[in-house]
């Protein structure tokens, strides 16, 4: 409970503490000035007393300040000036009750009028004292719920009785409001302590009878309504039949019948139209039901609705469908029927702690959770918990998802990737120890022909000279690829993360590569690079080989222009390494990545292949990707993506 949140209840409860605060403020000046106009209104009333009017002050100040939220020290003053305002009128009323004369009523301002009775000279009226107290007490307990309840029936009191004194000021009934002890209440204190009372009570818009004009549900919008009509039919009715009266137009119980059957026709509008009104909504809410009904008939999961007790009110047609049951045989049976038996003992406990706190849950594959059919067999599932507000409490909307294929498909998915896994390893594996071993027969060969070459120069004519030199250099470019194929293998075994300034890498490389960049006169660009977490080695092995690439294969005649740079591309950088070279044809931009592969003779451009592989498989083990842009005869960009990697170390 607390201070009114709502909007309209605090506006208000604001311009009731303003017009009061304004009113006791004018009423002072009023009695400073002796402005009859002010202090009485007309000649017969009584008037507001000084008093009077310095609580209504200290009232409406003390309402806006409990209506400021947050600052502790407005709550305080709060306190301070209702306390005042409830110790004037306090003390009045004793003055009244022991016959006393507590000099309070000529503390602040003495009054020279003498014509008070049957009210002591400048004291506030009884009527009011009690509306004073009432609602100076109403603020001051209005944030402690038990003192709340009880004031806001008594601020109600207040309400009444002044409305009782308004309408004796506008029938002009004098009985009802001056002269006569103890209902005797000035206009403007009226007006004031009206205003003030409903608006203290809108401090708590849940309690008392505010509840059943402030509360959100048709009954109280139609009782907001009607009231408001019948309270405004009743003061006109009464009036006209007042003015009848006293004009005497026709006899008392002519006009009572008359008036009696105008107010009778005026309740049957008023009943026509709110009946109208609720039936409209009825009709709309009819057809949110069927929306509702058709919407979850038609859902593709199966939905249950189910309340605190576990009991089943409502299943759809895929719930049906998916537990087998019929609908006689879900409706009104217990939820639990669909869990299997190992937790079926545990479930009413869950079934409470969803109830308790009540808000969406979802349980996932990750929880494993499984329901069972009717015919006993369980099914793994996904379920959503929703809780719905309805007119029989709260209940649970559960939205169950059968995910035994889902299942079936990631177990054979995990399966296949572990095959797989395994036969890329198998295959690693395979290519490490061939090339190992086929290392052996080729340094036996070699050795061979060193010995014929040795020991048996009496047989080596020219052209055996020239047979053996031949095998030697295929045995020794053979020796290079297998050691090429073992490098590959090895690649990234021993990999080491490390936090790289690419653009002092990229110095390194260039100066490796000094003697291929003088003697073929090329120009390298480094634009500027960042600094990345990689793999530093390996990543310097991309940088060299692709560089090499782009100044080996340069046009003829052409001093080859190879720029290196970088940009960032969502969570990557991308690499590109652009020549003025001889470029590539599009048919080949796959298959030059391959182990082995090459697109020219040795003797136009020597290599083993091997080059664009390495990069590639350095790239992939950073998460990234390596590829080829180019027009034959104008150049060729290599680009490759290396995502952003977390540094742990
Ligand atoms: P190698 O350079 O030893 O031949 P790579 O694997 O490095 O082997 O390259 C494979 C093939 O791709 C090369 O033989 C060449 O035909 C082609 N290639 C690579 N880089 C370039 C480039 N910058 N310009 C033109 N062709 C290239």
């Amino acid at each position: 409970m607390g201070i009114t949140s709502n909007k309209q209840f605090r506006s208000f409860a604001l311009i009731a503490a303003s017009i009061n605060f304004i009113t006791g403020l004018l009423v002072i000046v009023g009695w400073i000035l002796k402005t009859r106009a002010i202090t009485h209104i007309k000649g017969d009333y009584i008037s507001m007393k000084f008093n009077t009017a310095l609580c209504v002050c200290f009232m409406g100040a003390a309402l806006f300040f409990r209506l400021v939220r947050g600052v502790r020290k407005y709550k305080g003053l709060a306190y301070f000036f209702t306390s005042l305002s409830f110790l004037i009128a306090l003390i009045s009323f004793c003055e009244y009750l022991f016959g006393i004369d507590a000099y309070i009523d000529t503390l602040f301002y003495a009054d020279s009028e003498t014509v008070a009775i049957p009210h002591p000279q400048g004291r506030i009226t009884p009527l009011t004292c009690l509306s004073i107290a009432v609602i100076s007490a109403g603020i001051f307990f209005s944030g402690y719920y038990r003192a709340a309840r009880v004031m806001q029936y008594m601020l109600h009191l207040i309400t009444l009785i002044t409305f009782i004194a308004l309408m004796g000021y506008v029938f002009n009934i004098k009985a009802l409001h001056s002269h006569s002890f103890p209902t005797s209440i000035a206009l403007h204190s009226a007006v004031t302590m009206f205003l003030l009372s409903i608006g203290v009570a809108l401090l708590n818009p849940e309690l008392g009878l505010v509840r059943l004009f402030t509360g959100k549900l048709i009954g109280n919008l139609m009782a907001k309504q009607l009231f408001t009509r019948i309270v405004i039919a009743v003061v006109i009715v009464v009036y006209l039949f007042i003015l009848t009266y006293r004009n005497n137009v026709m006899s008392v119980e002519l006009a009572a019948v008359f008036y009696a059957i105008v107010l009778l026709f005026a309740m049957l509008l008023f009943i026509n139209d709110a009946s109208k009104a609720l039936n409209k909504i009825e009709l709309d809410r009819k057809l949110a039901e069927d929306r509702f009904q058709l919407v979850v008939e038609s859902a593709p999961n199966a939905l249950i609705i189910s309340d605190t007790k576990g009991d089943i009110l409502l299943a759809n047609r895929q719930a049906k469908l998916t537990f087998g049951y019929s609908e006689d045989e879900m409706i009104g049976k217990k939820i639990e029927m669909l869990i299997p038996r190992n937790i079926r003992d545990y479930h009413p406990d869950i079934r409470n702690s969803f109830f308790q706190h009540p808000q969406k849950r979802s349980f996932t594959t990750l929880h494993d959770i499984y329901a069972v059919r009717k015919d006993g067999t369980e099914f793994p599932v996904e379920i959503g918990l929703t809780p719905i507000n309805t007119d029989k409490g709260i209940v649970a909307l559960s939205s169950i998802v059968d995910v035994t294929e889902r299942k079936q498909n990631e177990r054979i998915i995990r399966k296949q990737m572990k095959e797989l896994k395994m036969k890329n390893n198998e295959m690693e594996r395979f290519t490490y120890i061939a090339s190992h071993d086929l290392q052996e027969p080729l340094r036996t060969v070699s050795n061979y022909i060193q010995f014929l070459q040795e020991d048996y120069p009496e047989i080596m004519n020219e052209e055996i000279k020239q047979h053996l030199s031949t095998i030697g250099s295929a045995v020794e470019r053979m020796g290079i690829l297998v050691r090429s194929l073992l490098d590959y293998g090895r690649l990234g075994q021993n990999k080491v993360l490390a936090t790289t300034d690419c653009a002092q890498l990229l110095q390194e490389v260039v100066s490796d590569l000094n003697s291929l960049i003088t003697t073929s006169g090329a120009t390298i660009v480094i634009q500027p690079l960042p600094v990345i977490d990689c793999y530093r080695m390996e990543l310097r092995q991309v940088f060299q080989n692709l560089i090499n690439n782009a100044v080996k294969f340069r046009k003829k005649d052409v001093a080859p222009l190879v720029t290196i740079s970088h940009r960032v591309v969502g969570e990557a950088y991308e690499f590109a390494v652009s020549d003025n070279g001889i470029g590539i044809e599009r048919q080949h931009f796959d298959r030059i990545f391959l182990m082995f592969q090459r697109l020219h003779r040795q003797d136009d451009y020597q290599g083993y292949g091997v080059g664009l592989a390495n990069c590639n498989k350095i790239v992939n083990f950073h998460g990234g990707r390596l590829w080829v842009e180019s027009v034959p005869g104008e150049g060729s960009t290599f680009k490759f993506l290396i995502p952003f990697i977390k540094n742990e170390s």
